[in-house]
């Protein structure tokens, strides 16, 4: 049996594929692994998706940063596996392959008007705002007066907060120039925030609600009558302390009075189902339906009304992108796979495997189970590497370099990060992203 040398590919450098490069590193000390990213950035939606006025989430990056930069670690940006490179040629080049390709495609809300102009998924928002090069051009309207979120999750209330904070509120962030000007040049008034289910059930962590305490022109708008008296006793422990303190914050909320500086409206609505979006000329009113919980499931009551929106975001879920010559589950809206193995040697760990849920850090704990099922496998009589072993990066590189594809490679990543930074710093920001594919690589290959 033969457990080194051994190839490895993962295919995604997010949280979840830097979290197993490193786990594998550790654990097989002569494994060479290739990291490839379709972006010509890496760390995925802590680059992506994380929201721009909270710098000290994204320290997390320094720790991949150092897992990237690993004897035997290499970062190939600027390589869509299914696109540049197929799953076969993977899979012949490497004795592992791991999919870490996350999960940001939006998914439908699937209601009357849910296509008119001024809808917007917040898998594209975030991508616009965050300065992912594909989502880049969304150029979403904002000019109207109401907006409304739809999702009671913590991405609705990022989505809320940054429409909400003045331009000084978002002076020492990472938004990105494009939306910056769009922001700063917003007319909103009111925010809807929608949830189908009330508000214990919302997906708010006390840190993200409570900031809309603080802020300079948010007035937060809560109808006591939709809060319970108390959280009930047979919520478990850790759930009822978070409830508690959400509970005692909505409440703090639903006492406020409006003051003349105060001049967005943020509306928490709960008990309130999506039923339809109406405009001509894109949206213009959102109509709701009534619901109420009875044995954990929403009941439509039939009593429906309008409230105004001119944009609609949607935050309530993701799937992942299909990738060509891969088991897809339709309903889950991940990689096919039974406990993280896709195929003879293929597994996945993250949001592809997982499904959108969980913060940076849970993917750490994902990334060293499927670790250890490598391992295993590995260990295992049937799946003992055989010799020869496989060309890996050898086959990989004349494949890339007969495509001409332009991989950006982790000293690339270095050229970029030195620069988006060092335009940060001449603007009083943690770093100035660059956002469009041909800035980043000409940025990755210049030479010093
Ligand atoms: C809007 C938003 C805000 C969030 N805010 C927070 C927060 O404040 N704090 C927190 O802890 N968590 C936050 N999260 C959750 C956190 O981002 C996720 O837990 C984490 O990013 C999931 O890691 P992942 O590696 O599975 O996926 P991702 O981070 O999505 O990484 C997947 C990577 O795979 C790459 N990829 C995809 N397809 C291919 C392909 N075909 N070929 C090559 N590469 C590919 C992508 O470009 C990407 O870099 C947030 C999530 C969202 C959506």
């Amino acid at each position: 049996m033969t457990l080194a040398p051994c190839s490895i590919a993962i295919i995604g450098a997010g949280p979840a594929g830097c979290y197993l490069a490193d786990a594998l590193g550790r654990k097989l000390a002569s494994a060479r692994i290739d990291i490839f990213d379709r972006l010509p950035t890496p760390f995925g939606l802590v680059r992506g998706g994380v929201a721009p006025d909270h710098p000290g989430t994204k320290n997390i990056a320094r720790q991949f940063e150092r897992t990237l930069a690993k004897d035997g670690v290499r970062f190939l940006g600027n390589v869509d596996i299914g696109k540049d490179i197929s799953v076969a040629e993977i899979k012949q080049a490497y004795d592992i392959v791991v999919l870490a390709s996350g999960a940001l495609v939006d998914r439908a809300l699937d209601i009357p008007g849910d296509t008119l102009d001024h809808v917007y998924g917040s898998g594209a928002f975030v991508s616009w705002y965050n300065g992912i090069p594909d989502g880049r051009d969304l150029s979403p309207h904002l000019s109207g007066e109401s907006v409304a979120i739809i999702g009671n999750g913590n991405v609705a209330l990022d989505l809320a907060r940054l429409l909400a904070k003045t331009a000084d509120e978002l002076a020492t962030s990472d938004l990105c120039a494009h939306a910056r000007d769009v922001f700063s040049a917003a007319a909103i008034r009111d925010i809807w925030l929608i949830g189908r289910r009330g508000p214990l059930d919302a997906n708010f962590t006390t840190a993200e609600l409570a900031e809309f305490g603080q802020l300079t022109r948010v007035h937060p708008i809560v109808d006591p009558a939709q809060l319970p008296l108390a959280v009930p006793t047979e919520m478990p422990d850790e759930q009822r302390k978070i409830a508690e303190k959400n509970l005692d914050l909505l409440r703090d909320y639903a006492n406020r009075t409006p003051t003349a500086e105060k001049s967005i409206r943020l509306h928490f609505v709960f008990f309130a189902a999506p039923a339809a979006i109406h405009g001509s000329c894109g949206a213009e009113t959102l109509e709701l339906e009534r619901t109420y919980i009875e044995r954990g499931r929403i009941v439509l009551t039939g009593e429906r009304w309008a409230i105004p929106a001119n944009t609609v975001i949607t935050a309530i879920g993701y799937r992942s992108r299909e990738i060509p010559g891969l088991p897809f589950d339709a309903v889950r809206g991940t990689i096919g796979h039974e406990q993280g193995r896709v195929a003879p040697r293929v597994y996945t760990v993250g949001w592809c495997k997982r499904g959108p849920q969980g913060v940076v850090p849970a993917n750490r704990a994902d990334a060293l189970a499927v670790a250890e099922l490598i391992l295993e496998d590995l260990n295992s009589g049937d799946r003992t590497i055989t010799e020869p072993a496989k060309p890996g990066r050898l086959l990989i590189d004349a494949l890339l370099t007969e495509r001409k594809v332009q991989v950006v490679d982790f000293a690339g990543w270095q050229r970029i990060n030195a620069a988006e930074i060092a335009a940060g710093t001449r603007a009083g920001r943690p770093r100035e992203k660059l956002t469009r594919i041909d800035e980043l690589i000409a940025t990755a290959q210049v030479q010093s």
